[in-house]
C-alpha cells in the first residue's frame, strides 16, 4: 500500500475504489508482493537446490495457490483437503507436501494415493505406515529439535510440551521401527514455530537436525520448515532472511560434504509469503464515546480476523478515507458480542463514521480463520494482479447461512 495523491492505493488502484466496487468487509491481496517474497526467498539461498513450499493454511484461496505456482514455489498442506485443494490449483502431487498431525491413518493412506510426498510425526502412524506400504512409498520425518522458539509458547512447535514432530530423543526407537519395517526416509523436517528471530537460533535446531541426519542414508532433502517473521508494527525485529541465507547455506554445504551428496534445502514459509500482501478493510459503524475510551465499532469482528483476540496479535491500521486528518485516539473494535478488539489505543487520523480502516498484515491467517459466528457473512477477497482488482472470492449470502442446515418440523 502507498500514498499516491493523498489516496491509498495498491498497484495504483485507490483502495477506496476497491471497496466501492466489490464492498465491504473486503479482504485485498497484492500479487506483486507475494511475487516479492518469493523472489527473496530465492535471492537468500543462491546457488542451493532450494525448494520454497508454500504453506498453504495460511491462505489457500484457490488463485492465490496458481499464483504461488507461477512464481515458482510448491505446496505444503496439513489436511487432505488442502492437498485437494492444490491439486485442483494444478500443483503435480510430487510438488506437495503432506505434514499432517494427529490426522488418522486412513488419511494419510487417502494422501498415498493422491501421490503426495507424506510428511509423518509420530512412531505410531510410522509404524502403521512401515507396516502397510514398506520401501514402497517413500517418506519424509518430522523431528522436534526442541529449540525453543521466541517466548510466546502459543506459536513455538520446538519445546518439550509440543505436540508436533517426533522427540530428537526417540531417535532409537525411531531407527527400530524404520529398519523392522524397512521404511525408506528420504527426507528430514523441523518447524520450530513461527518466532524465530535470528539465524542462531535457527542454525542450533538445523546442527541437531545436521548430525541426526547422517544416520539416515536415502535422504534426497532437508525442510527446515517455516519460523520467518515478518514485521506487524514498525520497528519489530524480522528475520533476517540475507544473514539466515548465509550462515544456513554455509553450514548446510558443509554437512552435504559429510553426508556425501548434494541434497535438496526445503522451506515452509506461509505468512513470510502472503502477511504483508494483505489488507482488511473494514468500514466505521459507529464512534461510542464512553466515559474512558473513544470506541471505533466497525462492521466486523472476531469472525472475519480473530489474530488479534486469539493471540494477542498486533495488526497496524490506518484510516483511508481521511489521510491527512488530525490523529486522534482510538480503541478499535468488532460487532461481535464478545470483547473483539481489533486495536487498543491507537493514533489514526480523525474517524467519521462510514470511513475505512484498512487493517494490514491480513493476508496470512485472516480470512482462513474466520467463521460464520453471530451468523454473520465471510467477507469477499480480492486480488490485485497486474493492476487489476479481481475478484477471488465471493461474499456470503443468506443461502450460505442456511446450507447444510436440516429443518425439521417440530
Ligand atoms: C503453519 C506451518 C508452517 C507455516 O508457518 P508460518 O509461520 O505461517 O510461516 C510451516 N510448516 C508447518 C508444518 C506448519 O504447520
Amino acid at each position: 500500500m502507498e500514498i499516491v495523491n493523498d489516496r491509498y492505493t495498491v498497484q495504483g488502484l485507490d483502495l477506496l475504489d476497491v471497496v466501492k466496487e466489490f464492498g465491504d468487509p473486503l479482504y485485498v491481496y497484492d500479487a506483486a508482493k507475494i511475487g516479492q517474497q518469493i523472489e527473496y526467498m530465492k535471492a537468500a539461498f543462491p546457488g542451493m537446490k532450494l525448494k520454497i513450499k508454500y504453506a498453504c493454511k495460511s491462505l489457500t484461496n484457490i488463485s492465490i495457490l496458481k499464483l504461488v505456482r507461477a512464481k515458482g514455489a510448491e505446496l505444503d498442506t496439513v489436511s487432505i483437503q488442502e492437498v485437494r485443494l492444490g491439486l485442483k490449483a494444478g500443483y503435480k502431487p510430487k510438488e506437495i507436501l503432506f505434514t499432517p498431525n494427529c490426522v488418522s491413518f486412513h488419511e494419510i493412506k487417502e494422501a498415498v494415493k493422491l501421490g503426495v510426498m507424506i510428511n509423518i510425526d509420530n512412531i505410531s502412524i510410522l509404524e502403521q505406515f512401515g507396516h502397510e506400504y514398506h520401501d514402497a512409498v517413500p517418506v519424509c520425518i518430522r523431528l522436534n529439535p526442541h529449540i525453543m522458539a521466541g517466548g510466546n509458547k502459543k506459536i513455538s512447535t520446538g519445546h518439550v510440551d509440543s505436540k508436533f514432530g517426533i522427540s530428537i530423543f526417540q531417535l532409537r526407537h525411531l531407527h527400530r521401527v524404520i529398519q523392522t519395517n524397512n521404511i525408506k526416509v528420504v527426507g528430514l523436517h523441523m518447524h520450530s514455530g513461527s518466532d524465530i528471530l535470528d539465524a542462531e537460533v535457527f542454525l542450533r535446531g538445523a546442527e541437531v537436525l545436521f548430525d541426526a541426519a547422517l544416520d539416515f542414508p536415502d535422504l534426497q532433502f532437508i525442510d527446515f520448515g517455516s519460523g520467518f517473521k515478518v514485521a506487524y508494527r514498525e520497528g519489530d525485529v524480522t528475520t533476517d532472511l540475507k544473514d539466515l541465507g548465509m550462515k544456513l547455506s554455509k553450514a548446510f554445504k558443509e554437512f552435504c560434504r559429510e553426508y556425501g551428496r548434494k541434497l535438496e534445502i526445503w522451506f515452509e514459509p506461509g505468512k513470510y509469503i502472503v502477511s504483508e500482501a494483505g489488507y482488511f478493510l473494514v468500514r466505521t459503524n459507529v464512534i461510542k464515546t464512553t466515559p474512558a475510551t473513544v470506541f471505533v465499532g466497525v462492521e466486523s469482528g472476531l469472525n472475519h480476523l480473530v489474530r488479534p483476540m486469539m493471540y494477542d496479535s498486533y495488526h497496524d491500521m490506518v484510516n483511508i478515507s481521511n489521510i491527512n486528518g488530525t490523529k486522534r485516539i482510538y480503541t478499535i473494535v468488532g460487532y461481535i458480542c464478545e470483547t473483539d478488539t481489533f486495536g487498543l489505543d491507537r493514533k489514526l487520523s480523525e474517524v467519521h463514521e462510514g470511513d475505512i480502516i484498512a487493517i494490514k498484515n491480513a493476508g496470512a491467517y485472516g480470512f482462513m480463520m474466520s467463521s460464520n459466528y453471530n451468523s454473520r457473512f465471510r467477507p469477499a477477497e480480492v486480488l490485485i494482479i497486474n493492476g487489476n482488482a479481481r475478484l477471488i472470492r465471493k461474499r456470503e449470502t443468506m443461502d450460505d447461512i442456511f446450507r447444510n442446515q436440516v429443518e425439521i418440523d417440530i
